[in-house]
């Protein structure tokens, strides 16, 4: 064990001195929180990086899930995922409401629109889909869905930062293949010229995380993506206690606000994130690299049309093929100090506050199962050398 860890992942860090310049700056202002200079820039910054009209900041990825549900005044039931990271489905329940869970498309790893329609009820008013390890939901599908049924659409988009996918109709049916329901992947090297734009323009509210665990973070943090200004507006309330004036409450708001501290460190941060994801990018190429053609693993390729984020390298492990299971890999990684994750185990559906309800059974949710028992999220972060990538792959690959 006198190799160092390597863990799965490392969080972007802003340079500390630039850091202490912004600093002293608040210090002298004394406006530490509420919607300060720092805060009113990283939203306007933000929403153009992002290519989206409006952002909302949030303390973290799971209060603005908690509003979104609330501003649209959702109730009954709410259609999602049981593949996710626990905080999608609590926000539902923290609402009141009560989580439907749909199986996911093993080849994306998504919600399978084809199995939202049998899930809806008289009671159903939302759809909450997760755009899962940066993977692109097929969002036009689920619009299509909710429009026909009257529901809202809620994107947990908390791994979907900068992912961007094709613009226009025709490009997204080019690059997506009907016959599977999924994007193509794109052949290594290829590039294909379509516009793209960004995936948080679709839903009715997206929401995101900037936990330090992410792709872009601000130690903890979060956003919200709405694309008018009167929504802007209310969420805006609704992160400040409903607060509409000194002595006006428009609704049962919470406190969500990100402060001054964080917003400048988001500043700093977002100047290194695409070098970042440049980086993530060569580690991916360099993984599928060594693991294309392995008997019994496999893993996703980039799809046509689209542009990733690398926040995952998740690879599934077929036990009879492999030679070894899921856990017996996942074991050895952590003997030799090569920390994975298997991410998402248990299925949220397991946990004892969701395993009683109907949608909750195993034979619902097969694909789910599958995917969850022969995952281990690979170390992907913007500081893998060459030899730790070798290290990490010598045990994977025999
Ligand atoms: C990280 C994450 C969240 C929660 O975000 P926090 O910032 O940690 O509160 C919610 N949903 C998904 C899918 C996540 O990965």
């Amino acid at each position: 064990m006198d190799d160092k860890q390597i863990t799965v992942t490392s969080p972007l860090l802003p340079n500390l001195d630039e850091f202490q310049v912004l600093l002293k700056q608040i210090w002298d202002s004394k406006w530490i929180t509420n919607n300060g200079s720092f805060h009113q820039e990283l939203e306007a910054v933000l929403a153009e990086y992002l290519k989206v009209p409006y952002v909302s900041l949030f303390t973290n990825g799971t209060l603005p899930l908690l509003t979104a549900l609330q501003a649209l005044r959702i109730t009954g039931e709410v259609i999602t995922t049981p593949y996710s990271f626990v905080a999608t489905t609590h926000s539902i329940w923290w609402n009141g409401c009560k989580p439907v869970f749909v199986d996911i498309d093993p080849k994306t790893g998504n919600i399978d629109p084809e199995k939202i329609e049998a899930a809806i009820t008289p009671k159903t008013t939302a759809i909450m889909p997760v755009h899962c390890y940066g993977k692109p939901c097929d969002v036009r599908r689920i619009k299509e869905i909710a429009d026909t049924y009257g529901l809202k659409v809620i994107y947990d988009a908390a791994h979907a930062f900068a992912l961007e996918i094709p613009k226009n109709k025709a490009d997204y049916k080019v690059a997506f293949d009907e016959a599977t329901n999924v994007f193509n992947p794109s052949q290594a090297g290829m590039k294909i010229e379509v516009e793209t734009e960004s995936i948080l323009n679709w839903g009715d509210l997206s929401t995101l995380s900037f936990h330090a665990t992410k792709v872009y973070n601000t130690i903890e943090g979060g956003a919200m993506i709405m694309h008018d200004a009167e929504t802007k507006k209310r969420i805006d309330y609704l992160k400040n206690f409903g607060f509409a004036g000194e002595v006006t409450v428009v609704g049962p708001g919470i406190n969500s606000k990100m402060d001054e501290m964080r917003a400048a460190y988001g500043l700093l941060n977002l100047r290194h994130v695409d070098a970042a994801i440049e980086a993530r990018k060569n580690t991916a190429h360099t993984y599928r690299e060594a693991l294309r053609g392995r008997k019994g693993l496999t893993f996703y390729e980039d799809m046509q049309g689209v542009k990733h984020n690398y926040s995952y390298f998740p690879i599934f492990v077929d036990a009879k093929k492999y030679g070894m299971t899921r856990d017996e890999l996942y074991f050895k990684m952590k003997e030799a100090n090569v920390l994975g994750r298997r991410y998402f185990y248990p299925l949220i559906s397991e946990f004892s506050t969701y395993r009683g309800l109907e949608s909750a059974r195993k034979e619902n949710l097969p694909n789910a199962h599958k995917m969850a028992d022969s995952v281990i999220c690979l170390p992907m972060h913007h500081e893998l050398r060459k030899g730790d990538i070798d290290r990490i792959l010598n045990l994977i690959v025999k």
